[in-house]
């Protein structure tokens, strides 16, 4: 289930303290509700471990270098051990490899195992794609309570990805969050969407502005990739902007 907020604010305070800094966020509500649902984007099993393994981790037990005790290793004539020896030197290197693969072996190990705790209710995916699992159930919920045809209001902190970025997504058809946007808005014809994006997207995923390959390299044009009569996308307004700075959302 999503997280959930009394206010806007409360939901950016709660972006801000994300401990995970590459991830991205979308924050769902209704105009004239009180609850702010925040979702967030989430790498799978297998992007968190390969970035685990990026880290050098050895193939196999074999690969892992030999750590001798201390009494193992040449002494001083004084007794104890030499210090300054090139083999103590080697087995300390030695036993820093071993400590810093069993914590890497323990990471992937926790990953795996929370991924498979949490395998049978979410999904991996795209922020905007986790939300639309649950915009069915949200946006009825809020139609029931409040006896009206509810006005969409989503709050982006990227703009939804298009077909032309090498990392769309597609765990959801169609592929490319502007293509799901756009395909919701036609299935609630008598709802009006609007979208607020805090950034333009440029396809990676992180921070980073490595706008080259992007086909808006300017932060400040908007993608528009989505359409309908009763959808639109905009960049957040200096009220949001402000709302953000507040937050120390960077
Ligand atoms: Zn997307």
């Amino acid at each position: 289930m999503p997280e959930c907020f009394d206010t806007l604010d409360t939901a950016l305070a709660a972006v801000a303290r994300d401990k995970e800094k590459k991830r991205l966020w979308t924050i769902l509500t209704f105009q004239g509700s009180n609850t702010f649902y925040l979702f967030w984007s989430a790498a799978n099993a297998g992007q968190i471990v390969a970035g685990i393994l990026n880290e050098d981790l050895p193939a196999s037990d074999a690969s892992l270098p030999k750590v001798l005790p201390n009494k193992a290793l040449p002494q001083l004539k004084r007794g104890g051990v030499d210090k300054g020896h090139p083999e103590y030197e080697q087995n300390e290197i030695n036993r820093q490899t071993v400590s810093k693969t069993k914590a890497l072996r323990a990471s992937v190990a926790d990953v795996l195992a929370q991924q498979w705790k949490v395998n049978t209710w979410t999904f991996t995916g795209h922020a905007e794609e986790r939300m639309l699992l649950n915009f069915g159930a949200l946006y009825t919920q809020f139609a029931v309570a409040s006896g009206q045809i509810p006005t969409v209001i989503i709050y982006n902190s990227d703009s939804p990805c298009t077909v032309d970025d090498p990392r769309a997504s597609s765990f959801l058809q169609p592929r490319s969050c502007s293509a799901k946007l756009t395909h919701l808005a036609k299935r609630y014809p008598f709802a009006q969407f609007t979208i607020y994006y805090y950034k333009a997207y440029h396809g990676g995923g992180s921070a980073s502005s490595d706008g080259a390959s992007s086909s808006s390299s300017s932060g400040s044009t908007a993608p528009n990739f989505i359409s309908g009569d009763n959808i639109e996308l905009l960049p957040f307004t200096p009220e949001l902007r402000e709302l953000c700075a507040q937050n120390n959302i960077k």
